[in-house]
């Protein structure tokens, strides 16, 4: 038999939804993250097991975000086990989903990432239980009435099937698939994930996670890429070099701009791990009087919960932080910190004229109580909207950032009239030349890296980087590809 046809049958017979799905030889299926930084799931699927690598929600584009409504591709019932790299939606925000549709098996991750989940999951059901009932009384759904895609209860029904696992130690988690975590750097409880397979020629798969820069100021460096076969590699920053200096430079003139305009600079930022960053940033500069001292608002009940689990990690000494950092004074507090829960202290805001400094969630403006404060900020020249994150095609965040004179919010457009300065040296992702040293510091090449988790110019810039300067063979996978791991 031609070899294209005998691998078209195994194709087609892990493809039928309905059969008992087991695949003759192991794959590894590319179910997200594939030309998009958003919806990363991959499939190890295996005669024995099937083991779900990450379970993220797609954002961004209308067309991506419609994938999270879709059927799962493979049977959510037929998946043995999820192995979650980190907390963020991204990696996660499916998960309640999946096993509302009928995954039944145990969640591994990392006890930190357990514990942020508690925290962002149950809220992600929320915001979107709010979503639904806010297009709803508006009527600005084109879906009546328009269904949240999960709920509260769903994520907490989600979180009993968690597994925490501590770093370093090999982990079964399936029939012939053995998994070790270790620290990816970029946030509190993030890891790459090894992951050993009996049976398979390829069996030493290596997934990135997020991973880190060496300088996060409260997190460790990642830790070194074990030996691998295959290699499944990050890429958001894939074609940027950060600069660090020159993006801090700007940091601290925008907010030195916007104190003596009398305004208010409002920050999108992720609640996990980038509130903190920035936080601890804010604090330096104000120390060092480089800044103004100024209040700081931080408006997200999700950022102050996570908050409190890093000042808790620094408590414990945490071999994930910075030991310098830890018994000092709260590296978190810049001094005039305002944390706001309540709804009314969130709208209390509203009536500080400034100057001053509001931190809010979302990060890429696609929902969360920073979207009130940027309908009431964004009008007004003498204010200023700081992106410290990557924005993703298709969010207000990347509108912005791309100079948009007007953002629809809330169903509503507003104009843009305060300045906009974006910041990326806040990212807690490798840059480019980030990216090649953790790779390059394997003692063997894989025999394949795969490039995902980036949009199309970010993965193909960093695919030409990996094979000119390490001369290895890359690919970067289509959406719902599948290789042999035989
Ligand atoms: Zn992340």
């Amino acid at each position: 038999m031609p070899r294209a046809v005998k691998m078209r049958r195994a194709a087609g017979a892990v493809g039928r939804r309905a059969a008992p799905a087991r695949p003759s030889v192991p794959l590894l299926r590319f179910l997200g993250a594939t030309e998009t930084v958003t919806g990363s799931r991959f499939l190890i699927d295996t005669p024995r097991a099937r083991v779900l690598l990450d379970c993220g929600l797609f954002q961004g584009l209308k067309a991506l975000r419609e994938r999270n409504w879709a059927t799962f591709p493979v049977d959510p019932a037929s998946i043995d086990a999820v192995v979650l790299s980190h907390a963020h939606l991204d990696h996660s925000g499916y998960v309640p989903a999946l096993t509302r549709n009928g995954f039944a098996g145990r969640i591994f991750t990392t006890e930190a990432t357990t514990a942020l989940s508690r925290i962002v999951l149950p809220d992600s059901g929320h915001l979107q239980e709010e979503d639904a009932a806010y297009a709803n009384r508006r009527g600005f759904s084109k879906h009546v009435p328009a269904l949240p895609l999960y709920t509260e209860e769903d994520a907490l029904r989600a979180l009993q099937r968690f597994t925490a696992l501590p770093f370093g130690v090999p982990s079964d988690v399936a029939a012939g698939v053995r998994i070790t975590f270790q620290s990816s750097g970029h946030i509190l409880g993030a890891a790459s994930v090894s992951v050993s397979l009996d049976g398979a020629r390829m069996r030493r798969i290596v997934f990135s996670g997020d991973l880190g820069r060496p300088q996060h100021p409260i997190l460790q460096p990642p830790a070194p890429l074990p030996e691998a076969d295959v290699v499944l590699v990050e890429s958001t920053y894939g074609n940027r070099q950060h600069e660090d200096v020159e993006s801090l430079r700007r940091f601290e003139s925008g907010l030195v701009r916007t104190a003596e305009r009398g305004g208010m600079v409002v920050i999108p930022a992720f609640a996990v791990d980038r509130t903190e960053v920035i936080l601890f940033r804010l604090r330096q500069l104000m120390h060092a009087g480089r800044i103004p001292s100024l209040p700081v608002y931080v408006d997200s009940p999700m950022a102050l919960a996570t908050l409190a689990i890093y000042r808790q990690a620094l408590a414990e000494r945490n071999a994930q932080v910075r030991p310098e950092l830890c018994g000092s004074d709260d590296p978190f507090d810049p001094g005039r910190l305002v944390e706001a829960r309540r709804v009314e202290e969130s709208i209390a805001i509203n009536d500080q004229p400034g100057p001053g400094i509001i931190i809010s969630a979302s990060g890429m403006a696609t929902g969360g109580r920073v979207l009130h404060h940027l309908v009431h900020r964004l009008p007004e020249p003498r204010n200023t909207v700081m992106l410290v994150g990557f924005q993703a095609e298709g969010t207000r965040g990347r509108a912005l950032a791309d100079g948009a004179k007007a953002v629809k919010m809330l169903g509503r457009y507003i104009a843009v009239r305060a300045e906009v300065v974006d910041v990326p040296a806040f990212s807690v992702h490798a840059d480019q030349r980030e990216i090649l040293n953790w790779l390059k510091a394997t003692r063997h090449a894989p025999e394949v890296t795969f490039i995902v988790h980036g949009e199309a110019p970010a993965a193909a810039s960093l695919h030409a980087a990996i094979e000119s300067e390490l001369g290895w063979a890359a690919a970067v996978p289509r959406y719902l590809e599948q290789v042999r791991l035989d």
